[in-house]
């Protein structure tokens, strides 16, 4: 009989999952990914813009793994970054309250990510999902939307499969029993928590002192009219800059203040999403009054400041709250070869690495490729199916805790060792 699986989450890497185990002959039943999609909540977004993300080698390498076409078109989509660009901090004698768009004193600086001219890719958040979603329903695969699983019972009357308990609204609960159960429900998953009152899974959760938030940098032919027509915010290595871009797309752009920094990553069309990320104390002394948001910026990252305007910025931080930020860490990943947690569900980090969603989906490459190894000799079976959980969790469990400490150990390096390295190599050239 073909096996059933059911896939909790409609994520990136729910989608990924749902198309990997149909073409190995799951049959992926109606509502194979239960959930409310990341697609939904990023149209909700108040600026309805594209919030994007940096694909890397290992996310693309596991897209292509299960649909090279999906590769391709998000790479086709995506706006390439050769290397980071360095906002330093503006000197003494700047005058950045003088709203005369003058110079601002920001110098700029590339710092290439290899000499081989690698990149990182930003892409639409809203376009991959999109793309995943889409490739999903045309293999067949019913997305239910607003699913909410409830409930897990394992061993459902004495077999090898569970039941599963969603809530359809507040009066309506559907169950689905089923053999497999793969967990992509996100950072606070259900099934993470299931499996964990089940087993002796090892479960951490830590917050960080640090919130961020979402601005946006608008395309050149939207900046006011004195910005519009200047080549771009000086020092911008200007052969690179495309002529919608207010600043160099193909860079990923740190403006590094230690304890807080800016990033912005380039969109298709012309614009940057750029995200403060900074520790409680700052948003509370100068991030909550309209007055003191505009001041800090000004005195902290007056080019930005700029690009983005002050009635904007002050809509996008102190009219939003702003969101936490943390980790979870597992020991273990599976229940009784019944279920399986992957992506943010199995190891949530802190998003400095910018490799949250690039190493979730490559959990589903090296996942899908384990089942692969096991049921070469033995069919789709329970037994296979716990092979390969087992050899995942053992296999995979290092390298989920080293790019958890990556991605908080990055932090340090985007918002200080940055400016100390090119501090240092500009010491090392003076000597020549
Ligand atoms: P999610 O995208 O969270 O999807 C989980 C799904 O499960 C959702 O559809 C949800 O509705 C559903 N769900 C939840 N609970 C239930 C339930 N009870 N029942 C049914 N369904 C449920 N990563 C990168 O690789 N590169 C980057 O540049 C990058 N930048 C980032 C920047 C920021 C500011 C942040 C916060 C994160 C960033 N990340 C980045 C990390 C990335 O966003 C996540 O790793 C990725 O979205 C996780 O995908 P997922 O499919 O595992 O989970």
């Amino acid at each position: 009989m073909t096996p059933k699986a059911a896939v909790i989450g409609a994520g990136p890497v729910g989608c990924l999952t749902a198309l990997g185990l149909q073409q190995r002959g799951y049959e992926v039943p109606n509502g194979t990914a239960n959930g409310q999609s990341s697609v939904a909540s990023s149209s909700k977004h108040p600026l309805s813009r594209s919030i994007n993300l940096a694909i890397s080698v290992r996310g693309l390498t596991a897209l292509e793994f299960v649909d090279p076409s999906i590769a391709q078109m998000v790479l086709d989509n995506s706006v390439p970054m050769y290397g980071r660009m360095i906002h330093h901090k503006p000197s003494q004698d700047s005058r950045p309250h003088e709203k005369n768009f003058g110079d601002t004193n920001v110098k700029q600086e590339s710092q290439a990510y290899s000499t081989r001219g690698d990149a990182i890719n930003s892409v639409s958040r809203l376009l991959l999902s999109r793309l995943l979603l889409d490739e999903t329903v045309n293999q067949g695969i019913e997305i239910r939307w607003a699913h909410r699983l409830q409930d897990v019972q394992f061993s459902y009357k004495g077999t090898e499969k569970s039941l599963l308990r969603f809530e359809v609204d507040k009066e309506r609960q559907v169950e689905e029993v089923v053999d497999m159960i793969v967990g992509c429900d996100g950072h606070h998953s259900r099934i993470r928590k299931a499996i964990q009152t089940e087993t002796e899974m090892n479960v951490t959760e830590t917050s960080i002192d640090n919130l961020y938030s979402e601005l946006h940098i608008p395309a050149k032919d939207e900046l006011p009219p004195l910005l519009r027509h200047r080549d771009a915010v000086e020092g911008t290595s200007h052969k690179l800059v495309n002529g919608k871009y207010a600043i160099d797309p193909n860079h990923l752009h740190i403006w590094p203040r230690h304890d807080f920094m800016l990033i912005a990553l380039a969109n298709k069309d012309g614009s940057f999403t750029s995200t403060i990320f900074a520790p409680q104390r700052i948003y509370d002394n100068y991030l909550r009054e309209p007055q003191s948001t505009i001041d800090f910026f000004a005195n902290q990252f007056p080019d930005a400041l700029q690009l983005i305007g002050e009635e904007a910025l002050v809509q996008q931080i102190c009219d939003r709250k702003p969101s936490p930020l943390g980790m979870v860490r597992c020991q273990s990943y599976h229940a009784h070869g019944q279920a399986i947690i992957l992506g943010d569900s199995a190891h949530a980090m802190v998003p400095f690495y910018g490799q949250g969603l690039n190493c979730g989906l490559e959990d589903v490459r090296i996942f899908l490729e384990m089942l692969d190894e096991q049921s070469r000799s033995d069919k789709l079976t329970h037994s296979t199916q716990e092979k390969a959980f087992q050899q995942y969790s053992q296999s995979r469990h290092a390298d989920l805790m080293a790019i958890n400490d990556l991605a908080l150990a990055n932090f340090e390096e985007m918002s200080s060792n940055v400016v100390r390295k090119s501090y240092l190599l500009r010491k090392k050239l003076d000597t020549f």
